[in-house]
């Protein structure tokens, strides 16, 4: 039996999840569950998986959990609270598997604390790969942890990539599929509502990643995350776009071979494999049902009206600390925009005074990440304040 917690538990990947752990009650036990301030819903769903500790990261809302779970006859669960019990947690030696599925950099400290104990960990959280991806790979290999990526594309790469030899991944192209997105088709995105931007065609997701995947901002933090993760060059990272979202990502081999892995737009798929990898589970994703998709097309990204795809590139090859500028400028006009007080395009803006104006040295340790991010936010906040 593994002891699992899950770390943004009231988000998409958390119910994801929590649905494939319910499935196998005989393998993996619901540890903890963790949320930021939505202390309701936290409660719910420890009423329904009774874990042993419950966290709410937004440390004045702690006697609110505890009276929450009181209400529900819960009160046998720890009430933990506040950044520093999620390092503590994710560290926490009867902790086998870390789900680490908060949204945005705050899932940087958990993923380190995560790393540093050597735990599996089943990485959706890709923002801390791109904050941190080199410190983070460096601290998995020192610790011995294991790092299975969550997201469908690194997922799908890392499925592709069983059996490559050393030779074959120095050689290698990864080829990153993308749905393109609610907007594929619009020529003019300056008056999208944010309706319109988290109504993603194909995959149901938590608000910031459905606006970055209108942007195709997710695509291009997946291109730094594939970096990091697979330890391939930017220059041998492809973007392709695939409506269908049939192929989650392939590989191209030195011989032109391409593997994929193919399977429905459901991440309860990747979770599944990566809780119990080697092996195969079932986490409840439908087959493939290939004669009623008929046929899957697949076209160049439109880097014009998408410049965030080409920002990505761009900070990855400036290096430094510019991909944690980039997420964090993303991240304060994403928020801006779902608060409906910046435009659609203004993301990109904002992404690109930040890419042009913020000093960017070269983090080597968390803290100094941290850092960072937190002085992009506080810049990215005073640019957009004047628009
Ligand atoms: P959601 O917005 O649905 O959920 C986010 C979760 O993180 C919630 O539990 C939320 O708590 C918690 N949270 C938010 N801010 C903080 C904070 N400052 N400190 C601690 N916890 C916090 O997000 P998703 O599930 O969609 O995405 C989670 C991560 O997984 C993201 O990095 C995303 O890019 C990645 N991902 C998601 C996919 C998907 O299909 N959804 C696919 C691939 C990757 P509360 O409810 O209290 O606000």
């Amino acid at each position: 039996m593994k002891n699992v917690a899950i770390f943004g538990a009231t988000g998409s990947i958390g119910a994801s999840s929590l649905d494939v752990l319910a499935r196998h009650a005989d393998r993996f036990q619901v540890f903890a569950l963790t949320a930021n301030s939505r202390v309701e819903a936290l409660a719910d769903l420890c009423a329904k998986h009774h874990p042993k500790i419950a966290l709410i990261a937004d440390s004045t809302k702690k006697d609110a959990l505890a009276a929450a779970l009181a209400s529900r006859n819960l009160s046998d669960i720890e009430v933990w609270a506040g950044e520093a019990d999620l390092a503590k947690l994710a560290a926490l030696p009867e902790v086998d598997i870390d789900i680490l599925a908060i949204v945005g950099a705050a899932g940087l400290t958990p993923t380190f604390a995560a790393a540093q104990a050597g735990k599996r960990l089943l990485l959706a959280n890709k923002e801390s790969v791109v904050c941190g991806g080199h410190l983070l790979m460096q601290t998995i290999a020192d610790s011995g942890a294991e790092l299975l990526p969550v997201d469908s594309e690194h997922n799908a790469i890392f499925q592709s990539l069983a059996g490559a030899s050393k030779a074959d991944r120095q050689s290698l192209r990864l080829i990153l599929t993308a749905s393109g997105g609610p907007f594929r088709h619009r020529l003019d995105l300056s008056q999208v509502t944010v309706e319109e931007a988290v109504a993603h065609p194909n995959w149901s997701m938590g608000q910031k990643i459905s606006v970055d995947s209108a942007t195709l901002m997710n695509k291009g933090l997946e291109v730094i995350e594939a970096r990091w993760l697979f330890d391939v060059t930017p220059d041998r990272i492809d973007v392709v776009v695939h409506p269908q979202s049939l192929i989650h990502s392939m590989v191209q081999y030195a011989d032109s071979s391409v593997i994929a892995q193919l399977g429905s737009a459901d991440m309860r798929t990747p979770i599944a494999y990566s809780l119990a990898w080697p092996e195969r589970i079932d986490g409840g994703a439908k087959r493939v049902d290939f004669p009623a998709i008929g046929q899957v097309t697949f076209e160049e990204p439109d880097f014009n009206r998408f410049p965030q795809l080409g920002y990505a590139y761009e900070a990855l090859r400036a290096g430094g600390g510019a991909s944690i500028v980039l997420n964090a400028a993303n991240e304060i006009a994403v928020n801006a925009f779902l608060n409906r007080r910046l435009k659609f395009l203004d993301i990109a803006r904002a992404c690109r005074v930040m890419l042009d104006t913020m000093v960017q040295s070269a983090p080597m340790t968390l803290e100094a990440i941290l850092e960072l991010d937190r002085a992009a936010r506080i810049k990215t906040q005073e640019v957009i304040t004047q628009w």
